[in-house]
């Protein structure tokens, strides 16, 4: 009995060796500063976290809104992400089981149906076949898409050949007619991350092609979602490290950070009032533009403040709605994308009712202003918000790497984020949250 006591308190003494009472401060409550306060708890369980969030609920990007249909029903949606799939989100699904168990989490699938149709017209470009039924689609333009998909697993089994590669250079080099790459292609490839198709060119090709988790050719090719939403998951998890002692500041916008002589002076609002905090160690989880805002006023930074000021951002737009205009209602697919006769994509919709019959009859859209106007005027509106998204280009790849080479030199500071790996997942916030722990390692 004595030797097992002796034992244990051995382990603790051994164990507790990495503990600390360093003061840190993570500025970003979506999943990457969720995670990186998870990870950073879980190597130094005396440190005392503090995480910062501007909004009144954590989550981020991750939002998950509930929506009444016309016909009274509520339901849980997410706005924003929403899928995800084994092997592209293996650190995530890790992360999550780590936390709060996926057996607690109910998912459901949908198969990744397409169609391309021109606005103006009735017959679509294109429509893949539902449940692997064929629908008197042309074969050949279902086949060249399946040489796509093959091309495009390539390049997400090796990520490092293609960083440097645009969408447009790796387009150009695929063996299909010039009128498919233009009507099916770039169109299909714009509406995945939604934004234009004049953008979609200069996106790195690792970047889209990953968000769209392109799976093993052969294998059926299905993404699931939580039915609780992306969300909803992350507020689950701020609750558990709230309990485990992380203080958890929601409703306060951080405003600047300055560094000192000791460590860094973290000035924020709360309640209508700036207040401030000493800390030892920064954990910056914000997008770009933020990082470079809050850093701004200090000379310490400016090289880095530089770097993330060139990082270029899109807007983009989506509609939770009940509109069937925006869908081919005689040919369902699961993604619908409609163009115009420049091949510039116009809107693009999912159609939710392809997941669950609990999400029967609603819509989520990629849309401009102005459609929105007209949803609206109809009455048929559940929910909308703007994003805004990194346009991950290969030269926002090369500056990632000056900036992960000037963060060695930024002592005590790590600038993590989804957008921080060269490609925007939850996934790849996860990941990025792994990499603060690690330099907090080096810099402790
Ligand atoms: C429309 C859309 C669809 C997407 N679809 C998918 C998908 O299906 N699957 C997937 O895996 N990924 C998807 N993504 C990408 C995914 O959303 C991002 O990769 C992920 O949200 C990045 O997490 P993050 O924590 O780095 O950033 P964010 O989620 O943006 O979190 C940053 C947080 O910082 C907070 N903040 C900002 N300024 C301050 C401040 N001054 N002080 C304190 N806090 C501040 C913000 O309020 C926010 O909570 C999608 C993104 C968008 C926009």
């Amino acid at each position: 009995m004595k030797l097992t006591r002796l034992f244990f308190l051995a382990v603790f003494l051994c164990t507790s060796v990495t503990y600390s009472q360093n003061k840190i401060a993570v500025i970003g409550g979506g999943i990457a500063g969720v995670s990186a306060a998870h990870y950073l708890h879980e190597y130094d369980a005396g440190a005392h976290i503090t995480l910062f969030e501007k909004e009144a609920i954590l989550g981020g990007n991750a939002q998950t809104v509930e929506v009444t249909t016309t016909s009274g029903k509520k339901c849980m949606i997410d706005i924003g992400p929403q899928y995800f799939t084994e092997g592209p989100w293996d650190d995530y699904l890790a992360f999550l089981e780590q936390t709060i168990g996926m057996n607690t989490i109910r998912t459901e699938s949908m198969a990744g149906t397409l169609l391309v149709q021109r606005e103006a017209e009735n017959i679509p470009l294109i429509v893949t076949p539902l449940n692997g039924k064929f629908r008197g689609e042309k074969l050949g333009k279902l086949l060249k898409l399946k040489k796509f998909n093959t091309a495009a697993y390539k390049v997400y089994k090796n990520p490092e050949q293609w960083k440097a590669i645009s969408v447009q250079q790796w387009v150009e080099q695929l063996h299909f007619t010039e009128q498919y790459k233009q009507e099916i292609i770039y169109p299909f490839l714009a509406a995945s991350l939604g934004t234009t198709v004049q953008d979609i060119r200069k996106t790195s090709v690792v970047e889209i092609v990953s968000l769209f988790a392109f799976r093993k050719p052969k294998a059926s090719n299905s993404f699931r979602i939580m039915q609780d939403g992306m969300g909803g998951l992350i507020q689950q998890i701020g609750a558990k490290l709230e309990k485990d002692g992380v203080k958890i500041k929601t409703n306060s916008p951080v405003q600047s950070v300055k560094k000192h002589e000791k460590g860094y002076t973290i000035y924020y609002s709360e309640n209508g009032k700036t207040s401030s905090i000493e800390v030892d160690f920064v954990v910056m989880a914000v997008h770009a533009d933020i990082a470079a805002k809050l850093v701004k006023e200090d000379p310490y930074f400016g090289m880095a403040t530089m770097t993330l000021e060139q990082l270029p951002y899109f807007e983009a737009h989506i509609v939770l709605h009940q509109d069937t205009n925006y869908i081919n209602v005689e040919k369902p697919a699961f993604l619908n994308i409609f163009t115009n006769s420049e091949n510039e994509l116009t809107f693009s919709t999912m159609n939710l009712s392809l997941i669950s019959p609990r999400l029967e009859g609603i819509y989520k859209s990629w849309m401009s202003g102005e459609d929105t106007q007209r949803v609206k005027e109809k009455g048929l509106l559940l929910h909308e918000t703007t994003f805004y998204h990194p346009l991950i280009t290969p030269e926002f790849v090369a500056h990632l790497q000056e900036l992960k080479a000037l963060s060695g030199k930024l002592e005590g500071v790590c600038i993590i984020g989804g957008w921080t790996e060269g490609l925007e997942t939850q996934n790849s916030a996860v990941v990025s949250a792994k990499r603060a722990v690690e330099v907090y390692k080096n810099w402790k």
